[in-house]
């Protein structure tokens, strides 16, 4: 670290550069929280052993017209993730170059030796943890008050930074669902899932009493959407090896696999119905960048020490 910043004024410089980028909003986890939570094979020190502080950055998610497509193209739509884990890379070189601390952008990507559905690590616990977000009734999908739904991406380093706290508040259910749950017992989220995938209870103070979530029935329902178990199932049924590699190298078919290669388009998919009726994350004062341009959104950051991660709007 430069001999004249302290780890306040470290932090303060690499959350105003994620902010600068293009980060919504961002901030610290503290990482003995994280490596008690999360399971062994999958704690920041397992990826990096030397690991002093996860920060943690959000992209917003879709605009208002997005959320008027079909499910089979919003599936597209809102991959914004790209751009988070590109501010993560970029913030990785910047601690390194001016602090001198080696820091890594966390892989998002599965864990090869776990199977389809289970990450390297969580990064909705990482943000989470550093203040982005509250986990709500679909599913625990992190709903941020100010900004509704964001992408998140991780940036590991061996530099000590000052944590920040998880939200006081949690923005979920939202007012208006706790009024739709107590009429029918369902909120917004529940009652359109299609495949009725989430359930829970909401107390007397209108708050999160109970979640379930059937993540196979949502995998299930969300992978329809998804180009490659359709393109895998009609190689597998071919009748032989050169309809099976007719079938691969299809031109509309190898399209995917130039899209794995670059890292672009969902390949996991949500079918989104439960965002797309969700107050916070459709409705957000900032959910979307015509709302945040006119909310003229970028003050001065958060002083040090306040609850959760600094925002662009905070
Ligand atoms: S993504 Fe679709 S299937 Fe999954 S919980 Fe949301 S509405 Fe239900
Ligand atoms: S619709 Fe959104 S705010 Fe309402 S309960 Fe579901 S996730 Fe929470």
């Amino acid at each position: 670290m430069r001999k004249e910043e302290t780890p306040a004024e470290a932090k303060r410089a690499i959350l105003d550069y994620c902010l600068g980028k293009g980060a919504l909003a961002a901030g610290v986890a503290d990482l003995e929280a994280i490596e008690r939570i999360a399971p062994a094979g999958h704690r920041p020190s397992d990826l990096m052993p030397r690991v002093r502080s996860v920060i943690s950055l959000g992209v917003g998610g879709q605009t208002q017209g997005a959320w008027t497509v079909p499910a089979k193209a919003m599936a597209y739509f809102g991959s914004t993730e790209t751009r988070a884990y590109a501010i993560a890379y970029g913030c990785a070189f910047f601690i390194e170059s001016r602090f001198g601390a080696r820091s890594i952008y966390c892989p998002p990507d599965l864990d090869n030796e776990s199977g389809p559905r289970v990450p390297l690590q969580s990064l909705k616990l990482h943000a989470e943890l550093a203040g982005l977000g509250a986990r709500s009734l679909a599913g625990d999908i992190l709903l941020h008050p100010e900004f509704g739904y964001m992408y998140f991406a991780s940036v590991f380093t061996e530099l000590e930074l000052p944590p920040d706290a998880p939200m006081a508040e949690n923005p979920c259910p939202h007012v208006s669902c706790v009024a739709l749950f107590r009429r029918t017992g369902q909120t917004p989220c529940m009652k359109f899932c299609p495949v009725q995938c989430l359930s829970g209870d909401i107390d007397e103070h209108g708050r999160q009493a109970e979640m379930h979530y059937d993540m196979a029935a949502c995998a299930e329902m969300s992978e329809q959407y998804e180009a490659l178990p359709r393109m895998l199932d009609q190689a597998i049924a071919a009748g032989d090896a050169a309809e099976r590699e007719a079938i691969l190298t299809d031109l509309d078919n190898s399209m995917a696999w130039y899209k794995m290669s670059v890292g672009s388009g969902g390949l996991l998919a949500q079918c989104f119905e439960c965002m797309r009726v969700c107050p916070i994350a459709i409705g957000a004062p900032g959910a979307d960048p015509i709302r945040r341009a006119a909310l003229n959104h970028r003050t001065a950051p958060e002083p040090e020490g306040s609850s959760g991660g600094s925002s662009e709007g905070s």
